[in-house]
Formats: structure tokens, C-alpha cells, sequence
């Protein structure tokens, strides 16, 4: 399949349905689930899911539940005529974009939330987040139904509470996770990246710096976790625009603080410029 027409669907019973269409004629659903205003980091999941499936679903979905009160839900950037047009040149099948109110009725009221993972880097900072993205994704891997789902490692924490919540639930889908996509200069892409100025947008490359400078002190032989939170807000707190939100050095695998580095090691951080929040993250290799 991919290539000329690309199917948009509002309904989530129609495409459910011809899910269920798909599957019943043996053919793999390969889906990338993301809230939009594409930049090349979805473009890369979407080309890996136009490998691994017969069939590619795309959802747009800003997912009011994954936002916290005074967080940037109505201001969040919507271009669906661009998104639609660059998923058709990639040769996505379908688009699901469910209206705002249309996944959650008024009686909502069953969650899928995690015990642990959540209490930790942004679970701290944001402390209904992690619940709407599982909630979410279970709500939407039942709706397309796919084989194989395809996620970024930017967002590290929201991947490691996929895969426990996927192996936890006993879902029957594989998760893929792709490596972070990064503009010239190193700054990730994200669809937030849209909200800075000029001199912010020079600014935000400070939390790529502090990553690559943790990256260069592991090399020469740096273990104390310290030392490297220690500098990187030296690096951050340089940028009158940026105001750290957290700096973590952590287990891959729990997410849990790491004081001494042994193995790898991931370095999460999240950094205010100007009014826009942003993360990046990078393995430790020691
Ligand atoms: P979002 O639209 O921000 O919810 O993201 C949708 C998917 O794209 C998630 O799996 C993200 O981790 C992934 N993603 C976002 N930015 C990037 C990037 N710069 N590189 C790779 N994947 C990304």
C-alpha cells in the first residue's frame, strides 16, 4: 500500500473498523500516534513505520488529558492541511483525527496510570501527564489496532512508561523507539520550538550543550553525577533566557537517580526558555 490517496478519519469507529478490514486480510499495521504540526522527528518515525507495515496510521490528536492546568493545551501549534500533505508524500494510508471532545465522553473515567516511572524528570514537574499519555495510547492502540507502533526517544520517559505499560498489560504490539532528530545546529526538533524568538531560539541550543558537555566529562573519565548536574546549570543558568526546570542523571532502565556512573547512564533535563518548556536527554556512555 502508501502512496497516492491518504484516508482521513474523524470517527473512531470507522477506522477501527477497517482495521479490523486489514487485519482480517493478513496485513500489518504499522502506526505512529503524535499531536501534530509535523517536523522531521515524526517524519523519521513515519518513514520507519512505512518499512515495518503494509498499512501506516498516522494520528493527530492533542491530547487534552496529558495536560496540566496553565499548561499550553489551546496555544499548542495545529497545521493539519501541512500535516496531511507531508504524510501523503511519505505514503501514510490513514489519518485518525478525532475531534477534541470526540475520545472522551462526559462520563469519562477509567485511566491507565503507572506506579513508578511517573515519579520522576518531567512526572515530577508534571504530575498529570504520564496518566493522559497512557491513557491515551491504550485508548488510541484500540482504536487502530496495530501490529508494530512507533515512538521517539526524545520523549524517553513517555517510551519507557509505553513499553512497561505494553509489557505490563499484556498488549500484543511491538514498540519501536527511534533516535532523536535534531536541527543543524543540535537543538531537537519539537513542535514547541515554534513558539520561540529569535534570541530564544539561540538560547534553547544551551540544553543540547550541557548534554554534549556531560557526554565529552563521561569520556575523560567524569563518574560523580554531581559534578555533571553541577555543569551543566552552570552551562544553562549562563542564558538569562532559560530557567532550568530539572537537570537528572539516571537509570535507563527505572529512571531512578544515579550518583555514581557505572555502565550508562541517561542525563534528562528540562529547561523554561523564555515561556517555553523544553527536554532533550542523551545517553551516558561511561
Ligand atoms: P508529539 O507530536 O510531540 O506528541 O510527538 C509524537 C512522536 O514523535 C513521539 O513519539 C515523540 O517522541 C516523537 N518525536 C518528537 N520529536 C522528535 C524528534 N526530534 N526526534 C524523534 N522523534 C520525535
Amino acid at each position: 500500500m502508501g502512496g497516492q490517496r491518504i484516508q482521513i478519519f474523524k470517527r473512531f469507529q470507522e477506522i477501527q473498523s477497517r482495521s479490523n478490514a486489514l487485519r482480517k486480510e493478513g496485513k500489518i499495521i504499522a502506526f505512529v500516534p503524535t499531536m501534530g504540526y509535523l517536523h522531521d522527528g515524526h517524519l523519521a518515525l513515519l518513514r520507519e513505520g512505512r518499512k515495518r507495515g503494509d498499512d501506516l496510521i498516522l494520528s493527530i490528536f492533542v491530547n487534552p488529558t496529558q495536560f496540566g492546568p496553565g499548561e499550553d493545551l489551546d496555544a499548542y501549534p495545529r497545521s493539519f492541511e501541512r500535516d496531511a500533505e507531508l504524510a501523503k508524500k511519505i505514503g501514510v494510508d490513514a489519518i485518525f483525527a478525532p475531534a477534541a471532545d470526540a475520545l472522551y465522553g462526559s462520563h469519562f473515567q477509567t485511566y491507565v496510570s503507572l506506579e513508578k516511572l511517573p515519579n520522576h524528570l518531567c512526572g515530577l514537574s508534571r504530575p498529570v501527564h504520564f496518566r493522559g499519555v497512557a491513557t491515551v495510547v491504550t485508548k488510541l492502540f484500540n482504536i487502530v489496532k496495530p501490529h508494530v507502533a512507533i515512538f521517539g526517544q526524545k520523549d524517553f520517559q513517555q517510551l519507557a512508561v509505553i513499553r512497561q505499560m505494553v509489557q505490563d498489560l499484556n498488549l500484543d504490539i511491538e514498540i519501536v523507539g527511534m533516535p532523536t532528530v535534531r536541527e543543524a545546529d543540535g537543538l531537537a526538533m519539537s513542535s514547541r520550538n515554534a513558539y520561540l524568538n529569535s534570541t530564544e531560539r539561540k538560547a534553547a541550543l544551551c540544553l543540547y550543550q550541557a548534554l554534549r558537555q556531560a557526554q565529552a566529562d563521561v569520556q575523560k573519565g567524569e563518574t560523580e553525577a554531581d559534578t555533571l548536574v553541577t555543569r551543566a546549570t552552570d552551562l544553562i543558568r549562563s542564558h538569562p533566557e532559560a530557567r532550568i526546570d530539572y537537570i537528572a542523571v539516571c537509570d535507563p532502565d527505572t529512571l531512578g537517580d544515579v550518583k555514581h556512573l557505572k555502565g550508562t547512564a541517561l542525563m534528562a533535563l528540562a529547561v523554561f526558555v523564555g515561556k517555553t518548556r523544553l527536554i532533550d536527554n542523551m545517553l551516558l556512555q561511561h
